[in-house]
């Protein structure tokens, strides 16, 4: 049986052919969403006409988009992250919804390394110095044996323990949903509280929902210390970007490096002033490996469930 795919993410298939010779080899009709302008949700309605299934990355697949996608069953994030999906609906609709736990968590803890170094040595905003003529810099910081505090300790989290171990830091981690019992040694399970007046770097990994929405507000950057920087590379909405906005204008701390905005790209944000904030344009996931693995997974989660199987992982 033939299938219509919807494809609406840039990145799917970019950087090698493998997830597109799973949908070809499966006699499939691929519909390839136009993602040059932004993705609306009455677009998206249109796009999803007649489609059975949609691989997608950060469009908004709300109740109004999904009520009126008749024909579709199944629906893979073409990434982890699914708080821009309105589960309930899809849900409400028997819509299937799945995503590639697992597949990139590697390329985001890599990042993660990345911009703590970054924004510790202040290497972007010194690459740009010498390029204007400049030479020298302010002193920086090191990683080695200093406190790493992790919000959320799943794959990612995981991830950058692993790594943070080898710098020789001391290891604290915050989630409510892990037992100390399963952590790996090294690790220490703590409050958020001694998260943020202990460590030096934060790094946030937990997944974004109505209870970490915010967690990280004027009152949490307050408590942190003022040598400590702060760095997202989870979802935009765990931080309060106006307080962030204050607390990196006073240097109430160090530095901050974010991957993730409340709104992406983060036009006219007053973030973008500060000297003492790195950033990216969301690319966590996007390495090789990472784009290939992701696209894999999301082709054969979709493929599984119009086959009457089971997706790799299920979210509804
Ligand atoms: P995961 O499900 O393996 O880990 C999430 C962890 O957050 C879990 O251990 C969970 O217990 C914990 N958590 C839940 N509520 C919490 C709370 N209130 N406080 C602290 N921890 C809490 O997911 P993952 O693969 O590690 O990904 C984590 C998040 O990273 C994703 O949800 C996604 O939003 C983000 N992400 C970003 C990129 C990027 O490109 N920047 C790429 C992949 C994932």
């Amino acid at each position: 049986m033939s299938y219509k795919i919807l494809v609406a993410t840039r990145s799917f298939g970019s950087t090698s052919s493998k997830p597109w010779d799973v949908l070809n080899q499966a006699g499939c009709e691929i519909v390839k969403a136009d993602m040059s302008q932004k993705m609306t949700e009455e677009r998206l309605i249109e796009s999803l006409q007649g489609v059975d299934g949609a691989i997608i990355g950060v469009v908004p697949m709300t109740a109004h988009v999904l009520e009126n996608a008749p024909t579709l069953k199944v629906v893979s994030m073409h990434g982890v992250g699914v708080d821009h999906i309105d589960l309930t609906a899809a849900a409400r609709r028997g819509v299937v919804i799945a995503n590639c736990l697992g597949t990139n968590d590697q390329s985001v803890a890599d990042l993660t390394i990345g911009l703590m170094i970054s924004i510790a040595r202040n290497i972007p905003s010194v690459d740009s110095k010498v390029r204007h003529g400049g030479w020298g810099a302010h002193a920086g910081n090191e990683l080695w044996k200093k406190t790493i505090g992790l919000v959320g300790l799943g794959r990612i989290g995981g991830g950058v323990a692993k790594r943070a171990l080898g710098f020789d830091m001391k290891v604290l981690a915050y989630d409510p949903y892990v037992k100390s019992g399963d952590v790996e040694q090294g690790i220490s399970l703590v409050s958020f509280d001694e998260v943020l007046k202990e460590a030096d770097y934060i790094s946030l990994h937990a997944a974004l929902s109505e209870e970490t929405r915010h967690m990280v507000g004027a009152a949490q950057l307050k408590s942190m210390k003022p040598t400590a920087y702060l760095i997202n590379t989870a979802r935009g909405a765990l931080v309060d970007e106006v307080a962030l906005y204050e607390a990196l204008a006073q240097k109430q701390i160090a530095g901050a490096a974010l991957d993730v905005f409340n709104e992406e790209p983060p036009k006219d944000s007053p973030l973008l002033q500060l000297e003492n904030l790195v950033i990216t344009p969301h690319i966590g996931a996007h390495t090789r490996e990472s784009i290939e693995r992701m696209g894999v997974m999301a082709v054969e989660n979709v493929l599984q469930t119009l086959q009457g199987g089971e997706p790799h992982c299920r979210v509804v």
